[in-house]
Parts: structure tokens; C-alpha cells; sequence
């Protein structure tokens, strides 16, 4: 593919500069005058009719399925882009007088009572700007708790269903993971467990649904254990989906959780722009939480930054506050039967594409899904492996699914359809790997050199993400 730089000059110039018309002045010094002679003048629409077409070999919610398991990379309504953009909200200073932003404050504060309504729990702080800080932000709570409590707990449990930012979060905070090893039905070895828990151990946290797409029948059981020993219940919920409307995470008798608001609430996401990852307490924590909190009192809504056992700003002014609007704007538009009707499709979706795919591809945990389900590469002939299989995926017009993780699935395919995609889109997706399943037995080299059809082919991946080629050069 042909860069900006390998574009011929042409007659016109994008940027005509107009003639120096004032007096000498001093030269610049040679070295600031050099030049590589590297930048061609193109004309304006050369330059616009270039950066398209590039953007075109991109891969976007916008133009194709995105399957990425544990990612929802879901279709975000452009009402709530709208909304976000509007003046008031876009505009609005972050150290506008409380007064004076009693609109946004009040969006923030009913945020945070719709997401306490989803989860059943009590108070929401919406500062956190990603589901791992999220998470960062629920072990710091955790520390606190203990802290002021004068017990010494230094170990958090975590299952190897895990999604991989817990157990960074967890060591981040200095405390020491323990990994508890899965069942083969996809549960969390509950004996294990058991075993596992001592007076050392400050919490438990557990991707819910986990890593396989799977509802662990065990929760409450899970709960109740960790509650005997003074230990606390993380629910890492980033991908609430195929919960909301349906169950709480307070009600399983979990303490504490976090949530993406740009996974399951509607803010596109992938390519590394704002997220927020609001976290959840239970009655008792919830004096912990970072502050500012927004709270809503006689005169109207306030920033409340008197909370002695808080621990402390997590980021600046408030959050990402536009993640909040859309997320706000979703919510109203949807309603609690819309979201309901949402995690149902979602489960739904994800269930159909597994029942037309599992006797095609190994199915490792073979049960009922939520939002996402796993397959791997195990039994394909001919040396196929699920790099291939991505790959080949991608000369069908699709992104590929998630691939390698979770890690305790060797050669994992995660699939996420989400609820946004139409029961023709699935199928077409189903009918894509089904040929490419019948390509691993009639043509296994077409499999193995895909990709054919993308303007960049089958690359080395360890040298790309090694030395991966930044800049370009003449
Ligand atoms: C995406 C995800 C995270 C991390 O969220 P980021 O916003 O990427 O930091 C944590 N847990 C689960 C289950 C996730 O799917």
C-alpha cells in the first residue's frame, strides 16, 4: 500500500503559500533550511482521496461484524455521539462553578443511581477511566477497608477464568494473587476453594460472567464461604451484557464490582480513546469510595470531597465525563425493558452462533452461554491452528474473533456477536467458518497463507510485535 510519500507531486498544492511580500529579514540558518525533499505538494483532494482509501482497509463496527469476545464491540447508537456533542455537555468547563452545572452534575448523580439500580449497589463512583483502573480503584478499597479494620489480609484470590487485568490490578496494589484452578464444566473449583481460604485472604474476584462466556452455578455458595471468613466479593463486570435487567451482582453477594461503560454502555471503543469504569460498593464501603462524590441534597446537586475514609482521587476533576452522556443517553433511550431485552438478545445471539458452530469446531465447555462462548482449535487436520482460522476469517470480510485467550483454553476462538448484529449477519458469519472448517480438510494451504484478500498479508507476528516498524523511511 502506497504511502503519502510515494504519491508523485502533482501541478496544484493542497497549500499554496502566498509570495513573501515584506523586506529582508535575517536567513534562517542552513541546517533549519535543509530538507529530506521527502514531502511531495499534493493537491488537497489527492491527500483526501489518499487517507480514505486508507481508512478503508480498516476494519470498523461501522462496516463489518466485530466478533471480539470479552470486548463488545457492539454498535453504538450515533443518537448518543449526538447527545454528547451538544454545547452544554461538550462545552462545559470542568471547573465551572457547582452552581452553574447543576445539569451535568445532575446527569452524573442519576448515572449513578441507574447503574446502583442495575447492580443493587448502593453507591457508584464514576471516576475511574477504564475497567482496569476500575478495578485498581475496587482493590484499593479493599486495602482501605482492612486497613481500618487493623487486619493484616494480603492475598486476593482470583480463578484462571479470570479476565488478565485482576490479577495485574491485585499486584499493583501489593497484595499477593492466588490463582484457583477451573473445573472442567468451565465452574470455579469450589473445593479448592475452600481450601484455599485462610485469614490471609482479603477478597475474592470473579469475571462475571467469566472468561468462557460462562455463569458460574456456584456464586452464591462462593459468597457465602468468603463472607465466613471476614474476605470480600469482587465482581469484575465489565461485560455486563447478558446481565443487566435480568440479575444483581449485589444480590449474588457480591461487595464490590466495576463496570465499562464503553463496553456494555454503548461508548465505542478498540482504538484506545476514553473509557470509564465506574465502581460499585456495597452500604459498607461505600465511605471508601475516591472522591469527589457527587451527592444531591435540599439545594441541588453537589461535588462532595468530605469523606475522611475515601480513598483519594482517582482521577481528575470528574471522570471522563462525556463517556458518562453517552452512557446516560443509552440508559434513557433503552429503559429498564430495553435493557432487559438487550441482555436477552445478546444471549441469544450468543447461543445461536454457538449451537450452529460447536459440532464444527471443538466446543471445550459444551453449556449454555451468555454473551460469548469459546471454541478452539483442537482435532483440526491438516496442522490448522486458530491463527489460521483468524486469518482466513478476515479474507470473508469479518474481524476475527478473539484468539489465545483465555489462557487456560489452549488455542481459544472467543466469539461475541453482541445483540447489535441480525440474525442474516450471524448467519453469514456461521456460514463463513463452516467453508473455512471444509477448507481445512479440501485446501489447508488456503488456510494456512491466509490472509489473501487484505492489503497487508500473513505477517511475522513475533517480529511485528518485537520490532515493530514505527516510522516510515525513504
Ligand atoms: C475489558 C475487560 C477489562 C479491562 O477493561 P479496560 O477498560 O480495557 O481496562 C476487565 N475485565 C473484563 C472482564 C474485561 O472484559
Amino acid at each position: 500500500m502506497a504511502t503519502i510519500f510515494d504519491i508523485p507531486s502533482s501541478d496544484s498544492s493542497a497549500f499554496p503559500v502566498p509570495q513573501y511580500d515584506i523586506a529582508d529579514i535575517d536567513a534562517l540558518p542552513d541546517e533549519l533550511l535543509s530538507s529530506d525533499d521527502v514531502l511531495h505538494d499534493v493537491a488537497e483532494i489527492e491527500v483526501v482521496r489518499h487517507y480514505t482509501s486508507l481508512s478503508r482497509t480498516n476494519y470498523s463496527v461501522d462496516t463489518q461484524m466485530y466478533p471480539l469476545g470479552s470486548c463488545t464491540m457492539k454498535y453504538n447508537p450515533k443518537l448518543n455521539e449526538r447527545i454528547a456533542g451538544c454545547d452544554g455537555f461538550a462545552g462545559i468547563h470542568p471547573l465551572a462553578m457547582q452552581a452553574r452545572a447543576q445539569g451535568a452534575l445532575a446527569l452524573l448523580w442519576e448515572l449513578s443511581r441507574s447503574l446502583a439500580e442495575i447492580t443493587g449497589m448502593k453507591e457508584f463512583s464514576l471516576a475511574p477511566a477504564a475497567g482496569a483502573h476500575g478495578e485498581l480503584t475496587g482493590v484499593m478499597i479493599i486495602k482501605k477497608y482492612f486497613e481500618e479494620k487493623r487486619e493484616n489480609r494480603r492475598v486476593i484470590l482470583i480463578p484462571d477464568s479470570a479476565h488478565g487485568t485482576n490479577p495485574a490490578s491485585v499486584a499493583m496494589c501489593g497484595f499477593e494473587v492466588r490463582e484457583i484452578p477451573s473445573r472442567s464444566d468451565g465452574d470455579v473449583d469450589i473445593r479448592a476453594l475452600a481450601s484455599m481460604l485462610d485469614a490471609h485472604v482479603a477478597a475474592m474476584m470473579l469475571t462475571n460472567p467469566n472468561t468462557l462466556g460462562l455463569f458460574d452455578r456456584n456464586i452464591l455458595e462462593m459468597a457465602k464461604l468468603l463472607h465466613s471468613k471476614g474476605a470480600l466479593f469482587y465482581a469484575d463486570g465489565a461485560n455486563l451484557n447478558a446481565v443487566m435487567g435480568k440479575a444483581k451482582m449485589r444480590d449474588m453477594g457480591f461487595d464490590l464490582m466495576h463496570i465499562n461503560l464503553h463496553k456494555t454502555f454503548s461508548t465505542p471503543h478498540g482504538g484506545g480513546g476514553p473509557g470509564s469504569g465506574p465502581v460499585g460498593v456495597s452500604d459498607e464501603l461505600a465511605k471508601y469510595l475516591p472522591v469527589p462524590v457527587v451527592v444531591k441534597d435540599s439545594d441541588g446537586y453537589r461535588l462532595d470531597y468530605n469523606r475522611p475514609s475515601s480513598i483519594g482521587r482517582m482521577h481528575s476533576f470528574y471522570g471522563n465525563f462525556l463517556i458518562c452522556v453517552r452512557a446516560y443517553a443509552y440508559l434513557m433511550r433503552l429503559g429498564a425493558s430495553g435493557i432487559r431485552s438487550t441482555a436477552e438478545t445478546a444471549v441469544l445471539n450468543a447461543n445461536y452462533l454457538r449451537a450452529r458452530l460447536k459440532d464444527m469446531y471443538n466446543c471445550p465447555v459444551d453449556r449454555l452461554c451468555m454473551h460469548e462462548f469459546v471454541l478452539n482449535d483442537k482435532g483440526l487436520p491438516n496442522g490448522i491452528t486458530t491463527n489460521d482460522i483468524a486469518k482466513r476469517i478476515l479474507d470473508y470480510g469479518f474481524h476475527a474473533p478473539t484468539v489465545y485467550f483465555p489462557l487456560h483454553v489452549p488455542g481459544a476462538i472467543m466469539i461475541e456477536p453482541t445483540e447489535t448484529e441480525s440474525k442474516q449477519t450471524l448467519d453469514a458469519f456461521a456460514e463463513t467458518l463452516i467453508s473455512i472448517r471444509k477448507e481445512c480438510d479440501e485446501n489447508p494451504e488456503l488456510v494456512h497463507n491466509a490472509p489473501h484478500s487484505t492489503p497487508v498479508k500473513k505477517v511475522d507476528a513475533v517480529r511485528a510485535a518485537r520490532k515493530p516498524a514505527l516510522v516510515w523511511k525513504k
